[in-house]
């Protein structure tokens, strides 16, 4: 394993708090999430990223699973290919905003649609939570 994968468990722990303990990409809180969250490499190693906070995100599983090592998708509606959202760079309003009834995730820019189609944002098992959180009043996050 390259030295600069390595990620400490104090570094980790800086990037849960910063996120506010939810996904940067889809928003599902690590508190009702059943699997583990990581922490991805935005830009990945493999592409010179680096193991640092600016390079670094809070990512549940299946979006980190679905970004692997990408760091640009296709825009159906322009159908150009585009960065995808970076937490690091902008903020998740700036190309994301809530259905009205807060189940789905809207891409409002190229790389916001981008991105949800890569990361696959509006899974079945993410709109669930949103509908229990909803229920409970918590949903959708407060940024
Ligand atoms: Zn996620």
């Amino acid at each position: 394993m390259p030295k600069n994968r390595y990620v400490s468990t104090k570094l980790k722990n800086e990037v849960a708090k910063r996120a506010k303990y939810l996904c940067e990409y889809c928003k599902c809180p690590k508190a009702y999430a059943p699997g583990p969250y990581d922490t991805e490499h935005i830009i990945p190693i493999s592409k010179n990223g680096t193991s640092e906070l600016i390079n670094l995100a809070y990512s549940c599983n299946g979006c980190n699973g679905s970004k692997y090592n990408k760091i640009e998708a296709s825009d159906l509606l322009s159908n150009q290919i585009v960065p995808l959202f970076n937490p690091r760079k902008a903020k998740w309003a700036d190309h994301f905003t809530w259905s009205n009834d807060g189940l789905l995730i809207i891409g409002i820019s190229a790389t916001g649609r981008a991105t949800i189609e890569l990361l696959q944002l509006n899974r079945p098992e993410l709109v669930n939570i949103r509908r229990l959180l909803l229920l409970v009043g918590e949903h959708p996050p407060i940024d």
